[in-house]
């Protein structure tokens, strides 16, 4: 489903991803480590064709069209969902009104009373207030409200293809054990793909990743499965390599 090909991202003229490489299939879960800065949103940026994040060669393929320098918009219209590390605040756009406007972009005409009413459905099972329906997105709300206001419009959108940013950051262990059944429920649902970046074992654990990757020195220097990442968890990065390299 996802191919990114050799792909050379550089941001503000230096280069931050060289040969990249990864494909990621119908229904699979990848997951992706790395140390802070090694390129991790980097990549996330570059898949949905941020404007800062300057490709210099290579290609991404969703369902085989090449996607490298589509509009944003139009990317994710195919059907790929960013759950961002920072999500954004935007005043004078309500969460009900972003939503209408998605679902009418993707062809879906929602009524706004039926509308109104799936929103609260999903809010009460991320156990989010009400009033999230009609206040601005993510104005005044604090990290872990982002996040679920994230899984809010996912939810809402239904992607066939999500990544997942650091979803944990910010949240605290109830939350995160709200997200993390919600996730499972998605999974099971409709069985995504999806690519997650996070360092945190139980959230990595409860999704079970069909392959674990680490970005080092400007690509993926190691895959594998979940061992991986309990070898990281252990050892840090540093120790993980030294043992791969003598093995
Ligand atoms: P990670 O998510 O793995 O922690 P990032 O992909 O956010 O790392 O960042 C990789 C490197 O690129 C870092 O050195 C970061 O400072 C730099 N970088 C990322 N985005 C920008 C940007 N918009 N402007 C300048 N530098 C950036
Ligand atoms: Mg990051």
């Amino acid at each position: 489903m996802l191919q990114i090909k050799n792909l050379t991202v550089k941001v503000s003229n230096k280069t931050i991803l060289k040969d990249f490489n990864l494909t990621i299939k119908d229904g699979e879960i990848h997951a992706l480590l790395g140390e802070n800065g090694s390129g991790k949103s980097t990549i996330c940026s570059a898949i949905l064709n941020h404007p800062d994040y300057q490709k210099t060669s290579g290609k991404i393929l969703f369902d085989n069209k090449d996607i490298t320098n589509l509009s944003t918009d139009k990317i994710s219209l195919m059907g790929i969902y960013l759950l961002a590390q920072n999500p954004l605040a935007i005043e004078g756009v309500n969460n009900i009104e972003l939503l209408r406007s998605a679902l009418s972009s993707k062809g879906e005409k929602i009524n706004i009373f039926t509308l109104n009413k799936e929103i609260n459905s999903v809010l009460k099972e991320i156990k989010l207030d009400s009033n999230f329906v009609s206040r601005d997105v993510n104005v005044g709300a604090s990290g872990g409200e982002r996040k679920k206001t994230e899984m809010l419009h996912l939810f809402m959108l239904k992607p066939k293809f999500i990544i997942l940013d650091e979803i944990d950051s910010g949240l605290d262990i109830d939350s995160l054990k709200i997200v993390i059944s919600s996730l499972k429920k998605y999974i099971k649902k409709y069985n995504p793909s999806i690519l997650i970046i996070t360092h945190q074992m139980k959230l990595l654990n409860a999704l079970n990743p069909d392959y674990v990757h680490v970005i080092k020195d400007q690509n993926i220097k190691m895959s594998g499965d979940l061992e991986i990442a309990k070898k990281i968890e252990k050892t840090g990065f540093n120790e993980t390599f030294k043992v791969s390299e003598n093995d």
